[in-house]
């Protein structure tokens, strides 16, 4: 007999209940720690006759007239005098108790918008109630809330939580020695400060974000994030993975696998390359799993890096699984690697989702019975059906387009000793310090921060739309010069058709123009998302193997594609691409030998100019082409949110603490989990528990 559930609701729940749950509002502490997302003042009465039109004002007086108004859209009409002017009341949506509060006589607060107008004083939509008793002595609080959840309702139940909760404290202040100012307000303090605000403190004090009540909860919250990041990573640490070590005392074999395959490239490593190389050589001999995330800006090198991983684990008995976020990339490494380590012996398989039946079955049989030593593919790679016989490790490419679920599942393939496999992600989108400090926390993370040799630096332009011509002669020149280029389309997921026709008519004018120019036998491809695998396949062929000159995009190139006699990218619509992103786009230019350049269109639509954002943007992107200083500029304009991508939706983002304005914080916050972890984990376990509730083990992911 299993009892019920502590909180099983004996009584159906009411509908601001609901509401309530629906917010994650559920424990006191929960109440406590919703605050207020801005204040009124309701201190003060406005006169009538001194209200301006525009001004957001309380105002005090008599109903004189009250009606229902049904020609047209159906409303209610409420006329207040207050000795000195009338206003009207218009409401389009009430009750009828709403009704009845308003009826002729009744002495009420209104509280809304002044519209002055030749009809006289109006108010749309005010929030109202009797004017009984004295004024309240301080500002109000408005809470964020959702439909079905009053304000009032709300902000009874918050005061309610702020009684009932443990404010106890759980930051051991004194035992530990790290200075922390922003514990000068204990939490009790601070949050009584925010949710009832005394009489004589002003709105801009209440929204300093460098007042104590706020330093002690975006500190607070900071803690706990590191807590429950560092509490992750140890966990693993009690896990197991197959050891993965190099052997070398079987002469027979000849040199180990992964030095086989450093023999064979056409290239040295850079140095960052074997540094990075190390560490993780250094994580797969341990029998914990990996989890590392290595990364390295576009065009650095890190296919090569993943490559050996894969032959030290490979050489170990055990198999590998690549994962690509689409099947372009996939493919670009499915090829790359099999040039690289069939020849040594390695047996690679091929898994995407549009693969035929047949040849599936075939494939997972390989999988199932280990013959596959490496497996690549999309994330079909980590569906149910996909048995590994012994995966040891899996690497995981752009793995911000990763959800968490799928790394999840992904974990949940262990091997028959009941081993997890180790785990190492890469991304060119390098996670600026603050973040990797914060949401990453949890992660080791190898950084390539040098380019292999001989590469030209890219000239990037910034041109307006009305310049295509321009654009145009520039792109037959590289032609002329035996060069490929890159045309790239927006892809905005609300309105794919749309930009499926911007595509398809640059691809049509492209051909036309390009050819009349001359360009006999040249070929203007076209690649978009929505096109069959087969065609899409053929396409990058084509453009790979240098027939085809122009490649028309949407988004879909946006990582991975490797063809280095491309000189020049040509992005349109620029202005609407997030700054990590044309960095990315840029990337796919520049890695061969040729001066390359990069061209920047944008169009300000029916704007004057276009909008400080984007001009920030398009501006950072011609002044650097270095792929951190971008993140982080990125990080400032966008805030982490976007950044993030994937991660969000499992990980609460922070709610009062601010990366970048609050990095001394974080800092402290960093310094301070390990030792409360050590000597308080009792206090360290209520901390977590109080910010972080149930959501603390989506983090682990
Ligand atoms: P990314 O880090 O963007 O995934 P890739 O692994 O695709 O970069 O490498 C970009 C190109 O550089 C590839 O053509 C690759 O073969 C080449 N490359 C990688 N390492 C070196 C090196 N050390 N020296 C020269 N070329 C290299
Ligand atoms: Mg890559």
């Amino acid at each position: 007999m299993t009892p019920p559930p502590a909180h099983a609701p004996s009584t159906p729940l009411s509908g601001p209940q609901k509401a309530l749950q629906k917010l994650g509002l559920l424990r006191p502490i929960d109440l406590a720690l919703h605050l207020p997302l801005r204040y009124e003042d309701e201190t003060r009465i406005t006169r009538l006759g001194d209200a301006r039109d525009g001004e957001v004002v309380q105002i005090e007086g008599v109903v004189t007239s009250c009606e229902v108004r049904v020609r047209g859209q159906r409303q209610l009409l409420v006329t207040l005098d207050d000795g000195s002017e009338t206003c009207q009341l218009r409401f389009f949506s009430f009750y009828p108790s709403q009704q009845k509060a308003l009826a002729v006589g009744q002495r009420i607060r209104a509280r809304g918008e002044i519209k002055g107008g030749f009809g006289g004083l109006q108010m749309m939509h005010p929030t109202f109630k009797a004017a009984t008793g004295a004024l309240p002595t301080a500002l109000t609080p408005v809470y964020p809330t959702a439909a079905a959840l009053p304000q009032a309702y709300l902000r009874r139940a918050v005061l309610g939580g702020l009684e009932r909760a443990d404010l106890a404290e759980t930051v051991p202040i004194d035992s530990l020695a790290v200075d922390v100012r922003a514990l000068a307000w204990s939490l009790r303090k601070a949050l009584t400060f925010l949710h009832l605000p005394a009489p004589d403190v002003a709105l801009a004090t209440l929204q300093d974000p460098n007042h104590p009540a706020w330093q002690r909860l975006k500190f607070e919250e900071l803690l706990a994030q590191q807590l429950s990041q560092l509490q992750a990573k140890r966990e693993r640490e009690r896990l197991r993975a197959p050891e993965l070590r190099v052997l070398r005392e079987q002469p027979q074999a000849g040199a180990p696998l992964h030095e086989q395959l450093l023999g064979a490239l056409p290239f040295r490593l850079t140095a960052a390359q074997r540094r990075v190389s190390e560490e993780i050589m250094r994580d797969l001999a341990r029998p914990v799993p990996m989890h590392r995330l290595l990364q390295g800006d576009v065009g650095s090198g890190k296919t090569v890096v993943a490559a050996l991983a894969a032959a030290i684990c490979i050489a170990a008995g055990h198999q590998c699984a690549l994962m690509a976020p689409t099947e372009i990339l996939a493919e670009q490494h499915f090829r790359k690697l099999i040039g690289w380590l069939e020849p040594l012996g390695v047996k690679t398989a091929w898994l995407t989702g549009s693969q035929k039946t047949k040849e599936r079955r075939e494939t997972l049989a390989l999988i199932a019975s280990g013959e596959a030593n490496l497996v690549v593919g999309t994330h079909a790679v980590i569906q149910d059906k996909v048995a590994f016989r012994n995966l040891a490790l899996a690497i995981i490419d752009e793995q911000h387009r990763f959800g968490v679920a799928q790394r999840l599942a992904l974990r949940s393939k262990l091997t028959e000793a009941e081993q997890e496999p180790h785990l190492l992600m890469m991304t060119a989108t390098p996670i600026p310090r603050t973040l990797a400090m914060s949401y990453y926390a949890d992660l080791d993370v190898s950084t390539i921060d040098e380019l292999p040799p001989g590469r030209t630096p890219i000239v990037t332009k910034v041109v307006s739309e009305a310049r295509r011509d321009e654009v145009i002669e520039r792109i037959s020149a590289q032609l002329a010069q035996g060069r490929q280029v890159y045309w790239v389309c927006p892809l905005i997921e609300e309105s794919e058709a749309l930009d499926l026709t911007d595509a398809t008519q640059t691809h049509a004018q492209l051909s036309e123009t390009l050819r009349g120019a001359g360009g006999a036998g040249l070929q203007v491809g076209l690649l978009h998302s929505r096109m069959p695998a087969a065609e899409k396949k053929a396409v990058m062929a084509l453009f790979t193997s240098g027939a085809m000159g122009v490649l028309v995009s949407t988004t879909v190139i946006e990582v991975g594609v490797d063809v280095p006699n491309a000189s020049l990218m040509v992005i349109e619509h620029a202005e609407r691409f997030g700054l990590s992103q044309l960095h990315q786009l840029r990337g796919r230019v520049g890695r061969g030998a040729n001066a390359s350049a990069c061209v920047l269109m944008y169009s300000t639509g029916d704007a004057p100019r276009l909008g400080d954002t984007a001009r920030e943007r398009l501006k950072a992107m011609v002044e650097t082409s270095d792929g951190f200083e971008i993140a982080r500029r990125d990080l400032e304009i966008r805030g982490p949110g976007e950044f993030l991508g994937a991660r969000q939706s499992g990980a609460a983002l922070l709610r009062f603490a601010d990366l970048v304005a609050d990095a001394p914080l974080l800092e402290r916050a960093r310094r301070l989990a390990p030792l409360m972890l050590d000597q308080q984990p009792d206090l360290a376990a209520r901390h977590v528990a109080r910010w972080l509730g149930g959501k603390a083990q989506y983090l682990k992911a």
